[in-house]
């Protein structure tokens, strides 16, 4: 053994029983949190926080166009975890395009990246529809994006030709990522493609528009079998459904892009429609208002159609909305799912839950919840609004009667005070929200029900609906099944 190397390490290297660590408490005494700064308004910081940023909605809706590719004018980072959260969720390959910002691009802007970029990004993959994507970087540098957009079409003619150049859509979303969450990226990149693509022509199609917003294919499936049954055929703006779920074929031709997918054409006359849904009011509202401010096409917001009253209030909305009857067949499934829920009242009547996640997911799953006879201990959206609580507190205002405790609501909150609050409440029996909630499901020995944005730790949730009777039932057979397959300790079972 030389001199220089220490004598423990032998030639093996260090044994895992060597690296273990002893770890010690910075104090044995317990220390209780500084109570004026559990609540999350009383910080300057987020912790865990129950929502991601904005370009991830952004792209989430690019990725729901045939023939797509977006682009994300910012560093690789901002583009590799979003594409990371997506293959963890879909298990699907997605193909989104970066600028990689450099030290360079920080300091004099990001025109050469974004030009170059898209050049390509063309002549590579010969995409239909480029969403270009701003992030915190580019937004803080003050980057000229719309002259930036038009020195890189003025290249692409110049290299490919006016017919192929211009055939190519290049819509711009700004999402700088400081001022919301997914969610408004979602809702910005509605308006961007409706404010630049869509037309009156002065011909009503006698389409409905669907803005889906962050919800799964499984359910835009749901949505699209509900109209289809009431013989409407929608438009779904950023369908996702055939493009992240896409089935498995040898592709016929290189690049590869999935079948589906929202056409250039189908958004162009989207213009024509008799009426625009958002099914998730804050991720949609911003296209389906200037929509109608545009072309004239009826808006008619949420609520997200999750239970009884919220899927009734869709059904009536679309059918008022067309004067189309509503079938047979969905009443059935509504007295389905009543059905259901009269036969399994004395597992969830007088329970206790907890549900957290994206505003409208939230409001819809409160509102079912109250159906089934359940107490809304706390309620949480990580992306707050202006609405949020006033709908929360009408929901809760109808079914007061029927609580076990009052109701607690956090708007724009974090997981870290909404843990914080359900350490404190007696004999709760469920959560119901993303992935992100699996510890504080773990720490408060209850089962998390999966729901919302994120689900990244199971299989099969993107193929599975909430929505609409039909999805309401399976998420209630869910709710009623974890409910009795959970060992709750012997005093909670005594309530
Ligand atoms: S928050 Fe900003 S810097 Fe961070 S990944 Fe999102 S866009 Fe990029």
């Amino acid at each position: 053994m030389s001199d220089i190397l220490p004598e423990r390490i032998s030639i093996e290297g260090y044994t895992h029983k060597d690296m273990t660590v002893e770890k010690v408490p910075a104090s044995c005494e317990f220390r209780p949190r500084d109570p004026h700064l559990v609540p999350a308004a009383n910080r300057s910081v987020v912790v865990n926080p129950s929502r991601t940023c904005m370009p991830l909605g952004a792209i989430w809706a690019v990725m729901g166009l045939n023939r797509a590719i977006p682009f994300v004018q910012g560093a690789q980072g901002c583009t590799t975890y979003v594409r990371y959260t997506f293959a963890r969720i879909f298990r699907e390959p997605g193909s989104v395009a970066t600028a990689s910002f450099h030290e360079d691009a920080a300091v004099f802007g990001g025109r050469r990246n974004v030009v170059d970029g898209l050049r390509n990004l063309v002549v590579r993959y010969w995409p239909s529809v480029i969403g270009v994507v701003t992030t915190c970087s580019s937004e803080i540098i003050g980057d000229d994006m719309e002259n930036f957009i038009k020195a890189a079409k003025k290249k692409l003619r110049e290299e490919i030709g006016d017919e192929r150049a211009d055939g190519i859509e290049i819509v711009l979303i700004n999402t700088p990522s400081f001022v919301g969450s997914q969610v408004e990226g979602y809702n910005r990149a509605a308006q961007s493609f409706v404010g630049s693509i869509s037309r009156k022509t002065g011909k009503p199609s006698g389409k409905v528009n669907i803005i889906p917003g962050m919800i799964y294919p499984g359910d835009i499936r749901e949505i699209k079998y509900i109209l289809r049954e009431m013989g409407i055929e929608p438009t779904v703006l950023f369908d996702i459904s055939d493009t992240l779920d896409a089935p498995l074929h040898p592709p016929k031709s290189l690049p590869y892009y999935p079948a589906g997918g929202t056409t250039i054409e189908e958004i162009r006359g989207m213009g024509d429609a008799t009426a625009t849904f958002a099914i998730q009011t804050s991720a949609g509202e911003a296209g389906a208002r200037l929509l109608e401010k545009k072309c004239g096409v009826q808006y008619l917001p949420g609520p997200m159609p999750v239970g009884v009253a919220h899927t009734d209030a869709f059904v009536t909305a679309v059918a008022q909305a067309t004067g189309r009857e509503i079938p047979r067949s969905v009443i059935d499934d509504r007295g389905r799912l009543v059905d259901t829920m009269a036969d399994t009242l004395h597992y969830t009547m007088m329970g206790k839950v907890a549900v957290f996640g994206d505003p409208d997911t939230v409001i819809g799953l409160t509102r079912f919840v109250c159906e089934l006879g359940m107490t809304p201990v706390a309620v949480m959206t990580g992306t707050g609004t202006k609405t949020f609580e006033d709908n929360i507190n009408a929901i809760l205002e109808e079914y007061r009667d029927i609580f076990v405790e009052e109701p607690k609501v956090f708007n724009n909150g974090d997981l870290f005070e909404f843990e914080e609050y359900l350490r404190g409440v007696k004999k709760l029996n469920l959560i119901i929200g993303h992935s992100k909630g699996v510890d504080i499901a773990a720490e408060c020995g209850v089962p998390l029900i999966r729901a919302g944005f994120p689900i990244y730790d199971r299989f099969g949730y993107q193929k599975k609906s909430i929505v609409g009777y039909r999805g309401s039932e399976l998420l209630l057979y869910e709710i009623v099944n974890t409910i009795m397959g959970h060992h709750y300790p012997a005093a909670q079972l005594e309530q």
